[in-house]
Order: structure tokens, then sequence, then C-alpha cells
């Protein structure tokens, strides 16, 4: 803006850049990203009649006070749209769940921020950290969304790969990706898609690099309540990371309610001013009613969580005997929405092919993967399977799975 009467940036027509015949049309920066795996795996997964486990959404509704809380948001008038940082009441029932389940303390006016989902909060936070030709650490497999942010801003995805079979981080491989142009490490615990869980040995390794070598963090923690061995810690909460670290989560995953889209990120004052500055002008703010229905969520007693979650973890178990019934022993998963098996072991060096045949095989859809790694070298052949399914499709899923066997 200019009301300042200094000279803002130039506007009006700025000569075209000549573009060759026939180049197409999508910007040369997007140009890696076709139409996603999920899109073509859902959609054979129709052709076919096939269960879907590839994409992860669950396909049972969340919490009845949850659903009935948006209803009534919707009845009572919410519905124009909310504040810029999102309602009042969604950013101090955040603060307080921030607080209460983690021991961490936001101002809810200066220090949170609601969001179009997670997706949304990570896009705008590397928008508004990264210069052009910034580099950004990213946990790999990533998480899909993650390249596509950091292609946006111009920057530089830097994966450093967590290795099976416990899919930890080494450290020293972290260590070694950290060079002058690094600018953001992207954590994501509990990680999507390996399941396993950091430890405090891990997150207190990357806080020390993080404040040695002054990195801002960004952690993806939309599966926070989603652990079913160990415990989520958040890395804002080691020692020099809560000035650096945005922390970000979502209630998608956690109310299973994932096309309500209602994420957001918690941090300093500065970093938060900085992300809603480049947030405003992504969606400007999105699903009012949503928002308050995801505040009476964060408020509700524990039990309305921890039953979603053991919900989930029976179903990682139901779909883990069916994988195991086909030789498919899963690695070991401590959270989220996915089992991961290497199909190697039925002799398939390609998961990408596995999947395109996995209906004519047995009638199930999973996703390969190798879509999630820059180069996945031996992880070509792993395979991820969603389980937040209903039970009956789980034993469905599990029995058909169960008719494979070794090449
Ligand atoms: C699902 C998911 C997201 C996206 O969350 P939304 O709130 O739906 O935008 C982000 N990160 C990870 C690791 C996820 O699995």
């Amino acid at each position: 803006m200019t009301i300042t009467g200094q000279p803002g940036p130039a506007r009006g027509p700025v000569p075209a850049p000549a573009r060759a015949a026939g180049t197409p049309p999508l910007a040369e920066r997007m140009r890696a990203f076709g139409t996603t795996i999920f899109a073509e795996m859902s959609a054979l997964a129709t052709r076919t009649g096939s269960i879907n486990l590839g994409q992860g959404f669950p396909d049972t509704d969340g919490p009845e006070e949850v659903l009935a809380a948006a209803r009534q948001a919707i009845s009572d008038g919410h519905n124009q749209y909310p504040p810029g940082r999102g309602i009042p009441e969604l950013r101090q029932a955040i603060a307080a769940d921030r607080e209460r389940r983690r021991g961490q303390r936001f101002d809810p006016e200066t220090e949170v921020l609601v969001t179009a989902g997670a997706t949304e909060a990570i896009t705008a936070a590397v928008l508004a950290l990264c210069e052009a030709g910034d580099e950004v650490i990213a946990l790999e497999p990533t998480y899909d969304s993650y390249a596509a942010s950091i292609a946006l801003a111009g920057a530089r995805l830097v994966p450093v790969r967590l290795e099976p079979p416990d899919f930890g981080v080494d450290l020293d491989r972290l260590a070694a990706a950290i060079t002058p142009r690094t600018r953001l490490l992207l954590i994501n615990t509990p990680h999507n898609p390996t399941g396993r869980v950091l430890d405090e040995q891990e997150l207190a390794g990357i806080a020390r690099l993080a404040v040695a070598h002054d990195l801002l963090v960004i952690t993806d923690e939309v599966y926070e309540h989603l652990v079913y061995d160990g415990e989520h810690l958040p890395l804002a909460r080691f020692p020099g990371m809560a000035e650096r670290t945005i922390t970000v989560s979502s209630a998608g995953k956690t109310f299973a309610v994932t096309g309500w889209k209602i994420g957001w990120a918690c941090a300093r004052p500065e970093l938060i001013t900085a992300i809603t500055t480049t947030k405003q002008f992504l969606t400007y703010v999105n699903g009012a009613p949503f928002q308050w229905a995801v505040a009476t969520g964060l408020g509700l007693p524990d039990s309305v969580i921890t039953t979603i979650r053991d919900d989930l973890r029976a179903g990682r178990d139901l779909l883990a005997d069916g994988l195991r019934a086909a030789g498919l022993e899963p690695f070991r998963c401590q959270g989220t929405y996915f089992l991961t098996v290497d199909v190697a072991r039925l002799g398939f060096d390609d998961g990408l092919d596995f999947c395109r045949r996995l209906p004519e095989l047995c009638g199930v859809v999973a996703v390969p993967s190798r879509v999630f790694y820059t180069d996945p070298g031996p992880a070509a052949s792993f395979v991820r399977f969603a389980f937040c399914k209903r039970p009956a499709v789980l034993s469905a899923a599990a029995e058909r799975l169960a008719t494979l066997s070794p090449r």
C-alpha cells in the first residue's frame, strides 16, 4: 500500500517475457507437479470397485457434539467472513488446548492464526519466511504438499531421509544438510507416511541444530493426538525453540473431519504477523461455522479424542494382520493413519506397478510411497495403506489381502 506517500511497487503493464510457441500453460516452477497419485488411485478404486486404502480420510463422521456445533453455528448466523486471524473463541480454545495438553503458552491475540487446514499454515509460512533460493530441509519421505509449497516460494527442498526399519532421524545426516542457505527446517511428527513418532533424543538433537544454526522450524503436528505407542512431544518445548518454532496442527485428523479444513499455526508474534501477511492473500479466511465447531471440540473431555485414537489403533491392528497374512510384515507404526510395507517381499520391485495391479490381484487400492521421495532408491518398493476406515471395511480388505501370496 502507498498510503504513507512512499512510492509502492511499480504497477501497470509490464512487458511479458517471451514464451516459446507450444510452451505448456503451467508455470515452470510447478511443472514437476502433475495430477497427484491420490487422484489416479482413487479413480482406479472407483473404476474397479476396489476398497480404497489410498488416500487418508476417515469413512466415518467426527464426534456428534462437534458436528452438532457446526449445524448450530450455521443456524446462529455465523456465515460471513470471520476475523482474519480466526474467531477469538477458536484462538482462545487453541491456546487453552496447547497449554492444557502440551504445556505450551501462546497469547490468543498475537500468537495464534487459524488457517485453511494445516496445508495453508505450512504454505503461508514457507511463502512468508523464504526468499527465492533459500533451502528448506524436510524429513523424507515428505507429505506431498511440502515440495509444492517450497517450489511456489522459489526455494529449494533439501531432503533428509528417514531409513527403515525404524525411520529415525539421523542427526549427522541432518547436520550435514545444513548450509548457509538453509532457512527452515520442516519437521513432521507423528510422521506421514512412515508412522514414526520422533523421540526425545531426536527432537533434542533437532533443537540443538536449529539453535546452533539459528534456523526457523515448522513442525507439522496434525497427528499429535493419534499416537498408539509412545508419546507426542512438541518440538517447540525444547530449549531455545519457542522463539523459532511455528507449531502447526489441524482439526481434520484430530476430530475426523478432514473436509472442514480448519488448521492453525502457533508461534511468537513476529512470526505469526509475517505468516498472516501472506495468508490473508491466499484464502483471507475460511470455514466460519466450522471454526465455532472446532472451538467446541477442543473444549470437550479428552475421551472424545482418545476414543477416535483407540478406534484407529484397533484399525491399525486389523489391517496389519491382513498384511501379515499376505506375507507383508508392516513396518512399526506408532501414529498417524498409515501402515507401510515393502512389496519386494512379494516379488515386486516397484510399488507403483504393485499398486496399479492390486485392484485386479485382490480388489484393494493403496499408494506407492515413492511419490513421497525426490529419489526413492530402495523405497521404490514401499507401499502405504490407510487404516482410517470402518472395521468392516478393514476386515474385508484384510481378507482380500490375505489372498495375495509371494510370486
Ligand atoms: C493431512 C495432513 C496435512 C493436511 O492437513 P489439513 O488440515 O487437511 O490441511 C498436513 N500434514 C500432514 C502430515 C498430513 O497428513
